[in-house]
């Protein structure tokens, strides 16, 4: 694997700190401002490459581009997004042979928004961080909490809710629900006073594991499309009422923000590494002698309703126990099935350390300790009109593999 940058014939993509050099070639989809029309397509530098376009050029081999979505190109599976990296990194490198062709289908990024990429099947959220579940074990059960046995052998998740996932840069509205007060022993139906993010990276399934069927390291591997950054936004008053004894609802179900761009496994695999060391030896199914984890550089700055930006949490991805091949192959394992355009939460990635806590419930220590902001305001939990931007960049020496943002404003 190569840890030169590929040159680019557009310059920006040659900058040492572009996240989207020739190296990284994200899918997405992007919506033309002045056309007012949605294409499938990849970012490159300051501009994208419009790929419905360019399948119609006959530029690229047809592999489903046309439907702007992409679940059909996703299922077709990693041989042939692998080889579309290699005709796209021919197509735009430094000394393509196809220069004017390739320009007819670029357009300068500014001049689009994003729009969902693909269609979400199903979502599954793991808690594969064994610092934020050993924190959120003492934030609730006291400082001398320990995790259960069964989350040193599985990672243990719940099925979430679909239909709330939305891309970047969306309105979050604050959630009503139950809510018990322990200290007066009363229970109310309201708007939460507890609302958090999760900072967790999101894994795109692209291929199709029939019901019945399970996999090993390599098939799980492969039925991997790309990640995302994802904000599992939560409840912790709702959480803590409903949670028992069956795991969290409605506190997790109202929405959950996804970053626009999926990164592909080839431009982070220069980024695998070893997951932290076993506490205990996972089954042979898992086959961790090949367990990997990525070392990408995760950010969370709070903005606040005056604009005033302070950085939160910075923490790094590698702090995930579980690899996310894992975390599929656990989810396949009693014969579900897996599809195209399933999504699974890694659970919120939290660090050792104070400031590389991936949630409020823990920077606040379950509200006990405000977290100062750089306008002076403290918070434990999240206010009306504060915006939560989740940042994730991956570096080598001559590049950067980056994800954009996944950013939600609360509103009430
Ligand atoms: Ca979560």
């Amino acid at each position: 694997m190569s840890l030169d940058l590929i040159k680019s014939f557009v310059e920006a993509a040659n900058n040492r700190d572009c996240e989207f050099p020739l190296n990284n070639l994200p899918f997405g989809v992007c919506f033309e401002k002045s056309k007012q029309k949605c294409f499938s397509a990849t970012a490159i530098g300051d501009q994208v490459l419009n790929l419905t376009y360019a399948e119609e050029l006959d530029l690229i081999p047809d592999l489903g581009f046309k439907h702007v979505l992409l679940n059909t190109f996703m299922s077709k599976g990693s041989s042939f997004r692998k080889e579309i990296r290699k005709i796209l990194q021919d197509l735009l490198a430094e000394n393509s042979k196809k220069i004017s062709e390739v320009q007819r289908c670029l357009l300068p990024l500014n001049n689009c928004y994003n729009s969902k990429a693909f269609e979400i099947s199903e979502y599954t959220d793991f808690y594969s961080c064994k610092n934020h579940a050993l924190n959120a074990s003492k934030i609730i059960r006291g400082e001398n909490a320990e995790l259960s046995k069964n989350w040193y052998t599985l990672p243990v998740a719940y099925n979430g809710r679909a239909s709330s996932i939305a891309i970047s840069d969306g309105d979050i509205r604050r959630p009503t629900g139950q809510i018990y007060d322990q200290t007066n022993g009363t229970l109310k139906f309201e708007p939460t006073k507890k609302l958090d993010f999760e900072l967790e990276m999101g894994t795109v399934i692209g291929g199709s594991l029939p019901i019945g069927e399970t996999l090993d390291f390599e098939g799980a591997e492969n039925l991997i499309f790309g990640y995302v950054l994802l904000n599992d936004w939560s409840a912790r008053d709702i959480q803590a009422w409903e949670y028992q004894p069956l795991g969290p609802f409605l506190s997790k179900s109202f929405a959950t923000s996804i970053s626009p761009w999926v990164v592909s496994p080839e431009a982070l695999e220069p980024f695998k590494r070893t997951p932290p060391e076993r506490d205990f030896q996972l089954l042979p199914h898992f086959e961790d002698d090949k367990a990997f984890v990525f070392d990408i550089d995760l950010k969370v700055t709070l903005i606040e309703d005056g604009g005033t930006k302070t950085d939160i949490v910075e923490t790094n991805a590698k702090e995930l126990y579980y690899s996310p091949v894992q975390q599929v192959i656990h989810h396949a394992s009693a014969g579900c099935g897996i599809s195209t355009g399933d999504l699974m939460g890694s659970g919120t990635i939290s660090g050792m350390e104070k400031g590389s806590f991936g949630c409020m419930l823990e920077l606040s220590w379950g509200g006990r300790e405000k977290i100062a902001l750089s306008s002076g305001e403290k918070r434990d939990f999240l206010q009306d009109n504060d915006t939560v931007v989740l940042n994730g960049t991956a570096s080598a020496e001559k590049f950067k593999i980056g994800f954009s943002s996944c950013s939600g404003r609360i509103i009430n």
